[in-house]
């Protein structure tokens, strides 16, 4: 590590040390760009780094609800307002258990970058709560998100911040979200994206983040090597909408996906799964607090094994889909033993550092999520559009739309790509060094604030 990312390492560190993945999502990040700033007198002096990796403010509520049987739940709710350098916050919210400040952090940070790359004018922002939506029912999870959106509204809005759903959170808590929202303020904006379509979302959105990596890899695989995704072995973690909506685009182009996996363990299918077996996977998995072992019987050849994550079976890409640090150094190093081309980050960081050093080490094409995953963001800032336009936007339209922003990002990236970082493209360097471009051009030219 160079001493200026260290230096500003130990400030951060400092400052909030009970919050790993904001450190690791920083430290990854300024190794990437320190170079770059260092060689611009000008980002340096308006402290552009010192003031990304500290968010414009971080709220934080309690969420008061009640249960079926009239038990009063009390939760944590919280909005970080990482960066409006380009655009109203952008940026989604995740409810689970694991959710603390520090995680919503490093999700606010990633998304700065990740925004920054689609070229849409979109800031940084991610929320959410502790509240774990599986097990509950309709009304509750309706409760809950109107509890949470009276203490939210007064700090989102149209041009201030949208959010959008994340893990926990699909288009029916988006639905009770922005129809709370539109019951306090009395106005119809459109503040939350990720809409049920027919209450003003958008066509495409769900699938667009699973698209995205498939069309990404798809794009960065054409460049480095020739060949695309027909006839590839897949190896996808997750079982939500992005591993899902993944795995759907990857069988219509011709690969066979093998596993899919949740907290439980992994459902593998050797022969690969098909189109119906998503739908079936789907179907079970909204279920109330269903678990993908359920969806076994349901799957010609598939095996549920408990415990285990996908990354020992034998694939040519894997697409980790599920959650933060997912993939660890062990998993990796199984990963390049059995000859995998190419790992694309369909969640946002799913590699520990030691696994994107093995994956570096073993020359694998390692696709950022920050790059990978950023088709949802994407679509949701057309969706902003579509909704400011109060006109619907055709399935043929965002589906072209999306493609050229993929196209679009991989550009950006392939031109900050460099021989010498290695015997593959590094293209987590090149995704942070685009986006950084891109926020800190726009911080500079706006003064201090
Ligand atoms: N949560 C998604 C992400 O990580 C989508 C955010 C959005 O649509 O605003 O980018």
């Amino acid at each position: 590590m160079c001493a200026a990312v260290s230096d500003l390492m130990d400030r951060v560190i400092e400052r909030d040390p009970d919050q790993p993945e904001f450190h690791q999502a920083a430290r990854e990040v300024l190794e990437s760009i320190v170079p770059v700033a260092n060689a611009h007198p000008e980002i340096l002096s308006a402290g552009v780094l010192e003031r990304l990796l500290e968010p414009d403010r971080a709220i934080r509520f309690r969420v008061t609800w009640e249960g079926d049987d009239g038990t009063v739940h009390v939760n944590r709710g919280w909005r970080v307002q990482h960066s409006n350098a380009l655009g109203p916050y952008k940026g989604g919210l995740r409810f689970h258990p694991s959710v603390n400040e520090g995680v919503l952090k490093f999700l606010s940070f990633e998304q700065i970058f990740k925004n920054a790359l689609t070229g849409l004018p979109l800031g940084a922002g991610k929320g959410g709560s502790d509240f774990d939506p599986r097990g509950k029912s309709d009304r509750e999870v309706m409760r809950f998100c109107a509890s949470f959106m009276t203490e939210l509204f007064r700090h989102v809005g149209p041009d201030t911040d949208v959010p959008a759903g994340d893990i926990g959170v699909g288009s029916r808590e988006v639905g009770f979200l922005a129809g709370h929202y539109r019951r306090l303020v009395g106005k119809w904006t459109g503040v939350v994206t990720g809409k049920p379509t027919g209450a003003g979302g958008i066509v495409l959105r769900t699938e667009a983040t699973g698209y995205g990596a498939v069309l990404f890899a798809d794009a960065a695989l054409q460049s480095h090597g020739g060949d695309g995704l027909e006839g590839k072995r897949a190896l996808v973690s997750g079982a939500g909408n992005v591993a899902l909506h993944a795995a759907e685009l990857l069988i219509e182009r011709g690969a066979t996906v093998v596993t899919l996996s949740d907290s439980g363990g992994l459902l593998r299918v050797e022969d690969g799964l098909s189109q119906g077996d998503l739908e079936r996977v789907g179907e079970v998995k909204a279920r109330r607090g269903a678990s993908l072992a359920e969806a076994v019987d349901r799957i010609d050849g598939a095996v549920f094994v408990e415990g285990e994550k996908p990354w020992s079976d034998e694939g040519d890409i894997a697409f980790p889909c599920a959650t933060q640090n997912e993939l660890d150094g062990d998993d990796a190093a199984s990963l390049v033993e059995s000859g995998v081309r190419a790992v694309v980050e369909g969640a946002n960081m799913p590699c520990t550092e030691d696994a994107s050093k093995a994956l570096r080490e073993g020359a694998v094409l390692h696709l950022p999520g920050k790059a990978a995953n950023a088709g949802g963001v994407a679509v949701s800032g057309l969706e902003m559009a579509q909704n400011a336009g109060k006109h619907p936007w055709t399935r043929e339209r965002v589906d072209d739309e999306l493609r050229a922003i993929v196209t679009r990002i991989h550009s950006a990236c392939a031109d900050e790509l460099r021989t010498e970082d290695g015997p593959v493209p590094d293209y987590r360097r090149a995704a942070d060094v685009a986006g950084f471009r891109r926020v800190a051009g726009a911080m500079v030219a706006a003064g201090l604030s």
